[in-house]
């Protein structure tokens, strides 16, 4: 038996979970193919900041990137208040602000960055009197911004789509094998199930190299830019923060989350992962230690226990590898591929593949969407959650 439907998603990630959940509203009669967990592979383990460009506007001027996001904080935090294109009042909010600290070797060498009009509208000078833990010490001397962007907890992100999408989501185990007709394609999927849609949404992160070859697409090229994360798990205050570096990355990015059994887990990333890709794992859990007893001396981090992450970031093909500046919406024979480049590029993938579907003339059909016979995907863990062994 063929079932039809307009949109056939693979992927289900925060871009596919999120184009799912527009195209849905929009009257597409959608299905959403996950080959293991809802929450994805790279989502669940991003640290969740709802960037507004600060971080791409290290040098002091407005590149691409940070122009092109700007405006997704505001998009996000609609949606979190239940007045946006999505309903997000049930994800946990693990921070309002971001963070920004400077070391006080580089206080002065940046102070164009901090005096400039573009980020002054974007970042808050906080007075040291009004300092959060760990910056509330006197071995602290550099000094503190809040940053208009908020923290979410991945999880609870995806829990929220899955509690009102779910129901189009099934999962699949292995590519599909597809032909093209007409109109738009035929796909049959492993486990029995053929499928006729209008069109195909590839948002399966580095998957969608092979979904690619199955679709008989030989572009877009993909890009992998690899890191090597960080944990630590111990008595440690929340944190959501980015270390300012002489570079324009952060030196060090800092999220936190409550663990299972009350203590917090910070979530380290910035230069520290990418420059860890080569180390092993305990060569890199002596980087992260030596970076943070260099940038924060006067905590005392003995007891916590570490563990490191190997995770890829799957992107479009970019000159020279340099990270895209925007999110990557591309069609070729009704196949559109997406990689958002940014967890907080999610609305603006939708938005995107919506204009496309306009384009090229795919109306939604208002049609329901009749139940598969397949399963349903489990929800994805979080990155410490995996852990098998702390260090
Ligand atoms: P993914 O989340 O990787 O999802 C792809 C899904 O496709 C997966 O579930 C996978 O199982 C599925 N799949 C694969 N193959 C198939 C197939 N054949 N059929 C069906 N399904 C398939 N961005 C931010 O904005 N803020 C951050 O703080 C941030 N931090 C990050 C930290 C890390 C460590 C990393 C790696 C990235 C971070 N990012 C951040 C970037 C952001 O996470 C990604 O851009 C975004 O999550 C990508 O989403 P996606 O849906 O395209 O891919």
């Amino acid at each position: 038996m063929t079932h039809a439907v307009d949109i056939a998603i693979f992927g289900g990630g925060i871009a596919g979970l999120w184009s799912l959940a527009r195209l849905q509203q929009a009257g597409y009669r959608v299905a959403l193919f996950e080959r293991h967990a809802l929450g994805g592979v790279q989502s669940i383990a991003s640290q969740g900041i709802i960037h507004g460009g600060t971080k791409y506007a290290l040098t002091g001027k407005l590149t691409g990137s940070a122009m092109a996001i700007g405006e997704m904080p505001g998009i996000w935090r609609a949606a979190l208040r239940g007045e946006g294109e999505i309903d997000l009042r049930k994800v946990r909010i693990l921070a309002e602000h971001q963070l920004l600290w400077s070391t006080g070797s580089l206080a002065s060498s940046m102070a164009g960055f901090f005096a400039g009009k573009v980020m002054q509208s974007r970042m808050q000078a906080l007075d040291r009197g009004r300092f959060p833990p760990p910056f509330d010490d006197p071995g602290f001397r550099g000094g503190l911004y809040r940053l208009e962007e908020p923290v979410l907890d991945p999880r609870s992100l995806m829990q929220a789509l899955q509690a009102q999408y779910g129901d189009l989501c099934y999962r699949t185990d292995s590519d599909p094998v597809a032909e093209r007709h007409g109109d738009g394609w035929t796909i049959c999927l492993a486990e029995g199930v053929e499928i006729r849609a209008a069109a195909v949404v590839l948002a399966a992160g580095r998957g969608n190299a092979d979904l690619l070859s199955a679709f008989g697409q030989p572009e877009p090229a993909m890009q992998l830019r690899p890191l090597h994360m960080l944990m630590l798990r111990g008595e440690l205050p929340p944190l959501h923060a980015h270390c300012l570096g002489a570079s324009a990355n952060p030196r060090l990015t800092v999220t936190s989350a409550p663990a299972a059994d009350g203590r917090v887990v910070w979530y380290l990333g910035g230069q520290v992962a990418e420059e860890g890709i080569e180390r092993s794992p305990e060569a890199q859990l002596r980087a992260g230690r030596d970076e943070l007893a260099a940038l924060l001396p006067w905590m005392t981090l003995d007891a916590a226990e570490w563990a490191t992450l190997r995770v890829d970031r799957a992107e479009i093909a970019s000159p020279g590898g340099r990270r895209p500046d925007d999110a990557y919406v591309g069609e070729h024979e009704r196949v559109l591929t997406c990689w958002p480049t940014k967890l907080a590029f999610a609305p603006r993938v939708a938005r995107l593949l919506e204009q496309r579907l306009v384009a090229l003339d795919i109306s939604p059909t208002h049609a329901e969407t009749g139940r598969l016979p397949l399963s349903r995907p489990p929800l994805a863990r979080l990155p410490w959650d995996e852990v098998e062994r702390w260090n």
